[in-house]
């Protein structure tokens, strides 16, 4: 099939490269020519595991293109991916424009029937607001659907090559028929719903997995008040196949990333212009703008004072395995402990680059280890891997003072304690 995908972010590159992968023609549109001129010499501008074999495989063979130009791309396609940011606005509600800036660009250089495939995070209704714009410019026939996506960045390609579901909220028997040929290629339940229930099912679930964060965390302090340990506690409820072995129940240092906070933002304006009292969601918003700052008075219990204090961040990402920052905890601990007076030296395998254009003060290091020499206090802030491999002992040599605060649970209490420093989890004993 021929396919048009509008934006290269995290969704929109990982689809594109995705359904070339399958066997589509694909050309990737995005207004941002760099990241078009990255990709054209078969360079991810995003971290993502696999993501550049994948291009440069699919470039090779010629069914993935890349260009800055939208009306010679979607010429001959037959399905259009919106794949573009919806983030904040102040007051919470999903900024649209660039969805709109799309679907206007769709409809001046439209000339033939297609379906429109929303993919973006958009607000319930918004699928006839992209039919609107388009239809301001183009008469003709198309039909507008909502695809919601539930990748996790960090294992995006095989989330999208393996979902757990597919939602398609189509508009007409037409355009089921061509998403159903589409997304038959993979071994998933397709789910079709209406439109507006389509787009609801995005929310209601990123609210959900948001939802549970912050019930661990709140559960975490309990379990500091009376001595229990929260990450026992999770893997009790866990078993209980009401609740899931894969269920949200890492207790740490808040979520972050550009999906969870803007969602929940969203699904709490949507519930107030509905006159819904969405009080969950107040409080799972609330819970975890403290629990993101959690760190800094268990740091100054256990220093004393921050200033002048040199404290070593492992981890910059907001998760671990991809190098996006937005809405990161550590970007607020970094503020946080900078305005206290602490000095910061930060490792982080991909996200460095990123986090010092929003913090100029925060110095990197070439590894962990390096990371923590001379330091006083460690905070384990993204769960990367590596960070769990390395000896305790080793991180005890290298610093300068004893305390490791373990904003992720990541680190093992009893090797840390028996290597000489002073370990502080969250939730845990
Ligand atoms: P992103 O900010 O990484 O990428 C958006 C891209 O769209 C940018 O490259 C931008 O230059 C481009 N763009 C903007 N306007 C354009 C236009 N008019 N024409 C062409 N290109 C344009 O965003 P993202 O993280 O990929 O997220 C995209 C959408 O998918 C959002 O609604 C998000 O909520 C949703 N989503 C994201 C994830 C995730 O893990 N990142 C997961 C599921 C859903």
């Amino acid at each position: 099939m021929n396919i048009t995908i509008i934006g290269t972010g995290y969704v929109g590159l990982v689809t594109g490269a995705c359904f070339a992968e399958l066997g589509n023609d694909v050309t990737c549109v995005d207004i941002d020519k760099r990241k078009i001129d990255l990709l054209k010499q078969g360079k991810s501008p995003i971290y993502e595991p696999g993501i550049e074999d994948l291009i440069r495989r699919n470039a090779t063979a010629r069914r993935l293109h890349f260009t800055t130009n939208l009306t010679t791309a979607i010429k001959a396609s037959k399905v259009i991916f919106i794949a573009v940011g919806t983030p904040s606005l102040e007051d919470g509600r999903a900024d649209l424009s660039q969805v709109e800036a799309a679907a206007e660009a769709i409809g001046a250089a439209l000339g033939h029937y297609a379906v429109i495939v929303n993919k973006s995070t958009v607000p319930i209704g918004t699928s006839d607001l992209v039919a609107r714009r388009i239809r301001e410019h183009y008469k003709g026939e198309f039909d507008v659907v909502s695809n919601p996506e539930f990748l996790r960045e960090g294992s995006a390609l095989s989330d999208f090559m393996q979902p757990d579901r597919v939602v398609i909220g189509d508009g007409s028997e037409r355009a089921r028929t061509t998403m159903k040929v589409l997304y038959d290629q993979l071994d998933a339940p397709l789910l079709f719903t209406d439109v507006k229930t389509a787009e609801m099912i995005k929310y209601a679930s990123n609210a959900f997995l948001a939802t549970q964060i912050s019930y661990i965390n709140s559960v975490a302090k309990i379990c500091e008040a009376v001595g229990a340990d929260v990450t026992l506690v999770a893997n009790g409820m866990r078993l209980d196949k009401r609740i899931g072995r894969r269920a949200f129940l890492d207790a740490g240092v808040g979520y972050g990333g550009s999906c969870f906070p803007k969602d929940v933002r969203a699904l709490i304006r949507i519930a107030h212009e509905n006159d819904v009292h969405f009080d969950i969601l107040d409080a799972v918003e609330a819970t975890n703008t403290y629990q993101k700052l959690s760190v800094i008075p268990k740091l100054k219990a256990a220093l004393g004072t921050l200033n002048g204090k040199r404290i070593t961040l492992w981890g910059l990402a907001f998760k671990p395995r991809t190098d996006d920052i937005r809405e990161a905890p550590a970007l607020t601990i970094a503020r946080s402990l900078h305005e206290f007076g602490a000095h910061i030296k930060a490792f982080d395998p991909v996200a460095e680059k990123l986090a010092k254009e929003q913090l100029p003060y925060l110095t990197t290091a070439p590894d962990p280890l390096e990371a923590v020499k001379g330091a006083d206090a460690l905070v384990v802030v993204t769960e990367w891997n590596e960070f769990s491999a390395i000896d305790p002992v080793k991180i005890a040599k290298a610093m300068r003072g004893k305390v490791v605060v373990d904003g992720r649970n990541a680190l093992d209490p009893t090797a840390c304690k028996k290597a000489g420093l002073t370990y502080i989890g969250i939730g845990r004993p």
